[in-house]
């Protein structure tokens, strides 16, 4: 595998994704940006398009996972942020009280399908 990768690397070219043109190795099995399959279509191959697509969606669902996190405690700020004293923001209690449960559910969702993906390996 690893002798694998550097010999791929040696002969690196690089072309353009047919999902999204984006520069990527044609060695790449899997397009960094979009996720689009590229290359071989061996039994090996595919199960390392497999892991690598498990190991994007993962780090996607992670960073969806932190936003969440962020949303929720700007919810939760917002939510007890006294909007009284501006004018036009009344509607904002509210709001942030829907961003909070949002992104509370958001994160739930995100983290079980890490955990999902996770048990597949
Ligand atoms: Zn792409």
């Amino acid at each position: 595998m690893l002798l694998y990768l550097s010999l791929g690397d040696l002969s690196m070219a690089i072309i353009s994704c047919p999902g999204c043109g984006k520069k990527v190795s044609d060695k790449a099995a899997v397009c960094g940006e979009c996720g689009f399959m590229l290359g071989a279509h061996d039994v090996e191959s595919l199960a390392r398009k497999a892991q690598n697509q498990r190991a994007i969606k993962v780090s996607k669902l992670v960073s969806q996972q932190m936003l969440a996190i962020l949303l929720f405690i700007a919810g939760i700020a917002g939510t007890f942020y006294d909007w009284a004293q501006l004018d036009g923001w009344q509607f904002m209690p509210q709001v942030s009280m829907v961003v909070t449960v949002f992104s509370f559910v958001w994160y739930l969702v995100a983290r079980a399908r890490i955990y999902i993906l996770k048990r597949q390996r």
